[in-house]
């Protein structure tokens, strides 16, 4: 059996406190939420925080605020069933809904949080393994070892964003706000992920996600599709999110964000191109596809072979425009 290593376990009950302890604690500290992706890393001793500060007991990051009218606030620590449960989003959201239903499975959801879920450590076959497993190959580069044995030339970490509201959060253009000593940021979502497997966030170990702001529901529409080997759990090992804006019949703006295929997630401007200014037809939607195919660069680190998942790239962008034509 895994066990966790010791640690201290600090439960604040404001923001000023939680980034306070934050703050003294260092770089042995680490927020916790739901725990369903830290605990599991810290039992294969991925992650090794000392200190471990709960943001469950912050009343601001418990709530969700206004609807889709002027923008919905949900706070980080809102769990993904609330998300999947809740009325408003449900109606003005459902793509923020849909891709939460598709997390993990009902007990996981009803502990982990979209904060934790958007934060995410990134995923790969040679780490995602116990203590012993990665002795044995010598550990790799995003742990413990100096060499990548996914692509072993590369001095870069490869590990994947694995999470399957990313994708919708970039496509949809939401924003997080975060909170440490040194005072507030706003950022884009798009903004906050990193091209590298070890260093997958433009975040300071010490900034306290607070809250998701949704854009006002003003003429877009957006959709998921997932990839994975199991319907009933599993992690993406690709997520398409799709999103227009529409006047007048034609395609006025387009994002297509592809997820769980690289170590953040990748935009395909081309998608766009190939949609904007004309209608949602089918010739649209198949020339969208092609340009996330050949920009799919899927790699040989997770379930799947990789050349298949880049297939696949096509096929679930098709689908996640199809699911927009209606
Ligand atoms: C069996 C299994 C299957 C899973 N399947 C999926 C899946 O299909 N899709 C998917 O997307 N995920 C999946 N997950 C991952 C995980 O369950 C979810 O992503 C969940 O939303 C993580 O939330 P959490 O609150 O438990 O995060 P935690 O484990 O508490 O935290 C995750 C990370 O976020 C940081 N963090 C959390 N909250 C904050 C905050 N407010 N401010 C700053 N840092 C913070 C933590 O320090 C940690 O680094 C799965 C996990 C398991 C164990
Ligand atoms: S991509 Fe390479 S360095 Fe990163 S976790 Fe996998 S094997 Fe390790």
């Amino acid at each position: 059996m895994m066990r966790l290593p010791k640690f201290e376990y600090h439960v604040p009950q404001t923001i000023a406190e939680a980034v306070r302890i934050r703050g003294e604690a260092g770089p042995v500290g680490q927020f916790v939420a739901g725990g369903t992706d830290l605990y599991p890393n810290m039992k294969r001793r991925q992650q090794t925080p000392l200190s471990v500060i709960s943001v469950m007991r912050l009343p601001e990051l418990n709530r969700i605020t206004n609807d889709g009218k002027s923008g919905l606030r949900i706070g980080a620590s809102v769990t993904l069933t609330e998300i999947c449960e809740h009325p408003i989003i449900n109606r003005d959201y459902p793509v923020v809904a849909k891709a939460a239903r598709t997390i993990s499975t009902p007990l996981l959801r009803n502990m982990g949080t979209v904060g934790g879920n958007l934060l995410l450590d990134t995923r790969c076959n040679y780490y995602d393994q116990n203590y012993e497993w990665r002795k044995g190959i010598n550990f790799c580069l995003k742990k413990d070892g100096d060499v990548c044995w996914v692509a072993p030339g590369s001095s870069k970490c490869w590990a994947v964003q694995s999470s399957d509201l990313v994708p919708v959060m970039v496509a949809i253009g939401a924003k997080l706000r975060f909170a440490s000593t040194l005072g507030e940021r706003v950022i884009d979502a798009s903004g906050l992920y990193n091209d590298d497997g070890i260093d997958y966030l433009h975040k300071r170990p010490d900034e306290l996600l607070v809250d998701i702001q949704l854009p006002p529901t003003n003429g877009w529409r957006a959709s998921y599709q997932k990839l994975r080997r199991r319907g009933a759990f599993d992690f993406p090992v690709l997520g398409v999110a799709s999103w227009i804006k529409t006047d007048n019949g034609a395609v006025t703006d387009a994002r297509i964000i592809l997820g769980g295929i690289a170590p953040s997630p990748v935009e395909i401007k081309e998608a766009a191109i190939a949609l904007i200014g004309k209608p949602l037809a089918e010739d649209q939607i198949q020339a969208a596809a092609e340009a996330a195919y050949i920009k799919a660069r899927p790699l040989d680190n997770t379930d799947f072979v990789y050349q298949w998942r880049k297939q696949m790239a096509r096929q679930y962008t098709l689908r996640a425009l199809r699911d927009l034509q209606t």
